[in-house]
């Protein structure tokens, strides 16, 4: 009997060992994995640049408390704000926490301004931003909410693509407007540039805030760094996690000067948030993907992948509805569950996940070898031969 609660619907199977793109099971049997953790070991397993800087940095300091200096800290933020849009960074140690903190910063941020009623945060119905109480009252699902007691208040919901309702829930009470630039839970659906631009717009136009959650669509999956950049958008608050740690639990929200105004001292803190050694992974991470010819070799492959990914689907049009996603965070949509699918993938030893609207996830780590990948597309195509 398992003494671990029974919140997960697991697979039968578990693991000994991982090497980049593989995982080895305690009998050594080698499976492809392309879950890697949901989008979080950005590098594979084991990277050997990772495992230097946590052995160097285990004899030296792990943990001190936020009420010092943590220079190591100091100069993630650094980097992470010389990258990017940000001007500010708060380090959490998960995404959920990072989104939690996401909607303190622009409720807090209207508070300074003298606009305390300025507090709703305008989400995407089913959207999927963590699962704490707030949360899941962001996300709005009814399947996260059921049975968690009253109701968080502050959260609107308009349907995915819905322009008109979208704008119809903006009040005078609206604070910011948060989604996912590529909802991953939801079924990996890209908002496209055009509206990322024309949130952005209503975003100026009623003065408030725009929160883009880049938990599983950032550091580096789509290609860019941030996967709204292709839009050339620029977002006031970005809660990011998952890929950062490449495996080590880290979370972060980056805010620009005008949106970390309200962030005084005592507003906001967390214990494990941003400790050196947290901080120095983060920081290897972070050097390995923003490099601009790493990002480049993650456009080459997915452009690879996705080509043929599309051909299968060409093959077997009444099994695969539709290939979508960016860089490597992939989508394949199934006309029928996909359940049965994913169990065929990993028969044959390759891994992959499900999201919403019958769609199987597929999240190769970002160094991920292009022979691995001919060697997934034998096995998706494989599986869709028999099916
Ligand atoms: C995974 C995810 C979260 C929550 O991250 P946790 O680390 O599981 O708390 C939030 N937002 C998005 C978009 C995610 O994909």
């Amino acid at each position: 009997m398992s003494y671990l609660a029974k919140n997960y619907n697991r697979k039968k199977i578990s693991f000994a060992k991982g090497k980049g793109s593989y995982l080895y099971t305690a009998k050594g049997v080698k499976y492809l994995d392309f879950v890697q953790g949901i989008a979080v070991n950005s590098l594979g397993h084991s990277h050997p640049k990772l495992i230097k800087v946590i052995n160097n940095q285990s004899k030296k300091l792990w943990h001190v408390s936020n009420a010092f200096m943590i220079p190591e800290g100091e100069l993630l933020a650094k980097k992470l704000a010389k990258k990017t849009f940000a001007d500010y960074v708060i380090f959490q140690n998960s995404g959920t926490e990072a989104t939690e903190a996401a909607i303190k910063v622009a409720r807090k941020y209207f508070y300074s301004i003298g606009k305390p009623h300025k507090n709703r945060i305008l989400c995407i119905k089913n959207s999927f931003h963590g699962r704490t109480i707030a949360a899941i009252f962001a996300s709005g699902s009814k399947k996260m909410t059921e049975g968690f007691g009253p109701k968080a208040q502050g959260f609107d919901h308009f349907k995915f693509g819905d322009h008109k309702s979208l704008k119809k829930k903006i009040t005078k009470n609206t604070a910011a407007i948060m989604v996912e630039s590529i909802l991953g839970e939801g079924g990996i659906k890209v908002i496209p540039d055009w509206c990322l631009k024309g949130l952005r717009k209503i975003c100026n136009k009623n003065k408030i805030l725009l929160i883009l959650d880049e938990v599983q669509c950032g550091i580096g999956r789509t290609g860019d760094f941030f996967a709204f950049e292709k839009s050339r958008v620029k977002p006031d608050i970005v809660p990011i996690a998952k890929g950062i740690g490449g495996g080590f639990p880290i979370g972060a929200v980056l805010m620009n000067k005008k949106a970390a105004s309200g962030m005084v001292a005592g507003s906001h803190g967390s214990t494990f948030g941003g400790n050196p050694m947290a901080m120095k992974i983060g920081s290897q991470v972070f050097d390995i993907i923003s490099n601009k010819s790493f990002l480049n070799n993650v456009k080459k492959n997915s452009n690879f992948f996705f080509q043929q990914l599309n051909e299968i689907k060409k093959r077997y049009p009444k099994i695969i509805k539709e290939v979508r996603g960016r860089g490597f965070l992939i989508g394949l949509q199934l006309y029928k569950d996909q359940t049965n699918f994913i169990k065929k993938l990993m028969i044959n030893k390759l891994l992959t996940i499900r999201a919403a609207e019958n769609v199987i996830r597929i999240l190769p780590p970002l160094n991920v070898k292009k022979t691995e990948l001919s060697q997934a597309l034998k096995i998706i195509e494989k599986v869709c031969s028999t099916y």
